[in-house]
């Protein structure tokens, strides 16, 4: 699917909508010692969470792609999500 680089859409920080610049969203590296993480190893990475054998989860084909989205007037960057399962898209300008 083609969705455009620019995008009108709401700006928490000016309170209205502004022009938006699209960029792919990449995921950092989780803190090891967090206190999220831990919590996450603790419920699902210990044991079979109460099964007898470990079964594994069954992944989806698709993601949902998100985007950082980049107000033109505050320069702030906020999480977009196309809310949309699809396998492949291009950003088009
Ligand atoms: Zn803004």
């Amino acid at each position: 699917m083609e969705f455009p680089k620019e995008i009108m859409t709401y700006c928490p920080t000016c309170k209205k909508h502004e022009k938006h610049k699209l960029k792919p969203f990449k995921q950092g590296k989780a803190r090891t010692l967090s206190l999220g993480t831990r919590k996450n190893i603790r419920k699902h990475k210990q044991g079979f969470g109460g099964r007898a054998k470990f079964i594994k989860p069954v992944n989806k084909r698709t993601k949902k792609t998100s985007f950082v989205a980049i107000c033109e007037k505050c320069k702030k960057q906020h999480y977009f999500v196309i809310p949309k399962r699809m396998k492949k898209i291009e950003l088009t300008a």
